[in-house]
Parts: structure tokens; sequence; C-alpha cells
């Protein structure tokens, strides 16, 4: 069987048989594919412990008939620190989910794998408190790179700016439909738009926009970080048409009850 090289950050793996695993698998190189672990769930494995879920990995994989099989694999970045928190790890599993449904297989995005280690790298290092943040973060920029950057700098229909004073009382609206925002005037149009305060359309913009590494300077409420959290899953699901299941995890996780 042939053999090729990968750099991979592992979404997740299901058990297939006695002793082996299915394990999908976003590539630098290939994109997302699936490929079969062999002989992992055994405990005397050493390969398993190398492939668990968010593991950034260097791998030697073999060409199957249907799907490739792993040979070998060498830890990049473990992300231990994710792995060992709920809430980090539930943010975690929002960011390769997002992954997961928003490529095909084996469409190649370099561009979103490293964004992806980034996100997780940010996941691990940062404090707890911003690991929402970082996940928002991750996944309007992966709109972004995908095609579909939500517009909130300006109405999509008439083109008014959003108005940057802080504390406005105008009733804005983000329209799922047109990916962006609606002002007071335009909003009656969409029986879909959903309320959103000028303070979280305009973070909204900032943590889209924002040089990298500048985004945590970012200062919004609870309530604010809430209501911008519902914003990102609408729209995210709106344009990958799926019903997110790690958003519903979370609020699981902190005890709201789900929206
Ligand atoms: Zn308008």
């Amino acid at each position: 069987m042939p053999v090729y090289k990968a750099e991979a950050i592992v979404l997740h793996q299901r058990a297939l048989g006695e002793s082996d695993r299915i394990v999908t698998l976003f590539t630098r190189e290939n994109g997302k594919l699936r490929a079969v672990a062999k002989g992992v769930r055994r405990p005397t494995s050493r390969l398993g412990g190398r492939i668990e879920p968010f593991t950034h990995a260097r791998l030697m994989l073999a060409r199957g008939r249907t799907l490739d099989v792993i040979a070998q694999a060498e830890i990049v970045r473990a992300f231990g620190g994710v792995r060992k928190d709920l809430f980090r790890a539930a943010y975690a599993a929002y960011i390769v989910e997002l992954v997961d449904r928003g490529l095909a297989e084996r469409d190649r995005h370099e561009d979103v794998f490293l964004l992806a280690g980034d996100a997780l790298e940010k996941l691990d290092r940062g404090r707890a408190e911003d690991a929402e943040i970082v996940t928002l973060w991750f996944g309007l920029r992966l709109a972004g790179l995908l095609g579909y950057q939500p517009e909130t700098s300006a109405c999509v229909e008439c083109g008014r700016r959003l108005p940057r004073a802080r504390g406005v009382a105008e009733h804005w609206a983000f329209s799922p439909p047109n990916g962006g925002a609606l002002c007071p005037s335009c909003r009656p149009h969409d029986a879909q738009a959903m309320s959103v305060s000028c303070g979280v359309l305009g973070a909204c913009e900032y943590l889209t926009t924002a040089p990298d590494g500048q985004w945590g300077r970012l200062r919004i409420t609870p309530a604010q970080r809430a209501e911008l959290g519902r914003l990102v899953q609408v729209h995210l699901e709106h344009r990958l048409e799926v019903r997110l299941r790690a958003p519903q995890v979370i609020k699981r996780l902190a005890g709201a009850p789900p929206a």
C-alpha cells in the first residue's frame, strides 16, 4: 500500500469493530478525511493516545481501498489543557463541529487549518473566561474564509452605517437570510430578523475584522456576550443548514435551559 504524510487536527472518532476506530481528520494537505486506526482501543496501543480528539499530529497514512489507514502518529500539539477542563473541551468541540460541518471531504483549506490550530492554541493557553470569545472569534473568521462573513458594519438593505456611539438605543436587528444587520427602518421587512443591540453588532464587526492578537481587547458584558453567541450561532446554522450540537451542550454545562 502506498503511504503518505499528513499534518492533521483530529476532529472526532468512533469505535469500529472490536479494537479499531474510525478517525475524522482535518488535514492541512487534503482537507477533511476519515481514516482507520487499527488496534487503538487495546490498552497496549501507543497510537491511541496520539490521535485523541483536538490533537494536532503528524501522521503517516497508508492508502486503503475505501478508507486510508493511520500507520504512525507523532503529536505536534496535544492541547492537554483543553482536554482537562470540561468547559474548554466543550468549546473545542464547538470549533471542531464547525470545521466538520463547514467543509466537505477532501476540500483542502489550509487557511482554515491554520485558523483552527490557532483557536485551539488560544483555548488551551488562554484564560478560561475567554474560551467563549475565542470560539466566537473562530466562528466569525471561519465564516469569512468560507465566503459568508456577516455584514454588521451597516444595514444590508439600505446601507446605513451602524451608529458608533456607546449606548445607542436604536432597535437594530440581525437577519439570518441576509447574513447581516438591519436598521430600525428596514427590520420590519424581515420576519426572521432577531433583535440585536448596536453594541453587539459592533462587537461582531470588531471580532470579524480586528487584527490578530487584538481581539482580546474586546470588552463586553456577559449579557452582550450571550447575545453575540446567539447571533454567531444563528448565522452559522443558517449558512451551514444545520442545527449545531456543541452550543446546546455548552448551555447545559452552564446550567441554562437550552434555546
Ligand atoms: Zn436599513
